[in-house]
């Protein structure tokens, strides 16, 4: 049964992740409307602020509305407010996510092709429902989703969904669709010039700027290009679109204040991205020294996406031991020349090609790659929000900022795994999850 219906058990799977005691609001506006007059006091053992690795000892956060009012040992309790007792945790920023796909659900369930090609835009968009009300409650109040894969511009319509109290989840950053040269992604092995359903937008030449364009009318925060991918599927990745393409795309999104983001693996895929002037590159498995360095030289974000290897390299077979993959060891050597270089990095896991919910993953897998957990607790928190053009608002507890809070278990600065024992999460002043107020 459970083998003859994957999609359904899986489905039912992620709803018992679900708390059941979830504060769920009859009518999200009336605790929207509510939030609006609230003042909560969030009395945790410490607070970690998102931008200095030190631990602040008996510090409370006083939340007025959907925005934090004050930050500090000495804060008392206004008349009329709430106060939430949350003994043996760290309140922090809420996580935000460099790289999910939530239209996406792991490969060893369904392949990505079966995914793009055989799954109804409604059953995927369901899905991808489930995916952002765990996203949420994993204490992941913010996603960058770099693209449908196949399912159109509906992450615009999930953003607005979640935006208007629908159904919960994080903040989105959308890509919509991405952005693919002809001829250069899948799904493959069709007869050519039959037209099958594909993971992204093709556009190349003048084109790219209109699709570009195109994309952003249709509510894209932000624009992917695909720097390069395999030209067949038994070939390494090779440069896709030339660097003069990238440049036009980039001037016509950053012209209308969108970032550009590239998929780039190979040394020239990525220098022909950095020289086109993104802001992000993500994977970046064959990156060298000198195009570390570039990225440095230009502020470029990098985004190593560890846990996409790791399961990628799991679903093939392998149980973790050493040695590891060479695919596995060379985004840890990329993390390791792109920290040496100086470079931003980004926490970002591609999640969807790994479970939803369990985002935390990258974030230990940078740390076994050698960054400390403090350096990914920050990059997880006001690092993201820098990199993404949302560090006025969003990954810093401090007054004026907006009220999205988790409290953990632990301490996230010398143990990053704290992030999974999530026992708050506050997004726009509204709590998800926690204890009851009193
Ligand atoms: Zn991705």
């Amino acid at each position: 049964m459970r083998f003859r219906f994957p999609i359904i058990s899986v489905a039912l799977a992620s709803v018992a992740l679900t708390p059941l005691a979830m504060p769920l609001p009859a009518s999200a506006q009336t605790v929207a409307d509510s939030a609006r007059e609230a003042v909560i006091v969030l009395r945790p053992d410490a607070v970690f602020d998102g931008e200095t690795a030190t631990l602040r000892k008996g510090w409370s956060v006083l939340v007025r509305a959907n925005r934090i009012q004050a930050v500090g040992p000495d804060i008392a309790t206004p008349a009329q407010a709430s106060e939430i007792q949350l003994p043996g945790t760290t309140l922090m920023p809420g996580l935000i996510e460099g790289h999910s796909h939530l239209f996406l659900h792991p490969y060893n369930e369904t392949s990505w092709d079966d995914q793009v090609l055989h799954e109804l835009l409604a059953l995927r968009t369901a899905r991808a429902t489930v995916h952002a009300r765990v996203t949420l409650m994993a204490g992941f109040t913010t996603v960058r989703d770099l693209g449908t894969e196949g399912a159109g511009y509906a992450d615009v319509g999930l953003k607005q969904a979640i935006a208007q109290g629908i159904v919960p989840g994080p903040r989105m950053l959308v890509a919509t669709r991405a952005i693919v040269a002809p001829g250069a992604y899948g799904p493959r092995g069709f007869e050519p010039g039959v037209a099958v359903p594909l993971g992204a937008e093709e556009a190349g030449g003048p084109a790219l700027v209109d699709a570009v364009r195109r994309q952003i009318g249709a509510g894209a925060d932000l624009i992917k290009l695909y720097a390069d991918y395999r030209w067949g599927p038994s070939e390494p990745s090779r440069p896709t679109f030339t660097e003069a393409e990238m440049r036009m795309a980039v001037e016509a999104a950053h012209g209308a204040g969108r970032q550009v983001v590239a998929h780039a693996s190979t040394a020239e895929g990525m220098r022909r991205a950095i020289a086109a002037g993104v802001d992000t590159i993500e994977h970046g498995d064959e990156g060298t020294a000198e195009v570390f360095a570039a990225m440095k030289a230009k502020g470029i974000g990098f985004c190593p996406t560890l846990a996409a290897g790791d399961a990628v390299a799991r679903y093939r077979g392998w149980n973790g031991a050493a040695p590891a993959p060479r695919s596995v060891q060379e985004g840890y050597d990329a993390l390791a020349k792109a920290r040496k270089a100086g470079v931003a990095i980004c926490m970002g896991g591609d999640v969807g090609v790994f479970a939803h919910g369990d985002n935390a993953r990258e974030a230990e897998l940078m740390v076994k790659a050698g960054m400390t957990p403090a350096e990914v607790a920050i990059a997880v928190t006001s690092g993201n929000a820098r990199m993404f053009g949302i560090g006025d608002r969003l990954g810093i507890v401090k007054p004026g900022m907006l009220a999205d809070l988790v409290a953990v278990e632990g301490n996230p600065l010398t143990d990053i795994s704290a992030i999974r024992k999530v026992s708050l999460v506050m997004k726009d002043g509204i709590l998800w999850k926690g204890p009851a107020t009193r």
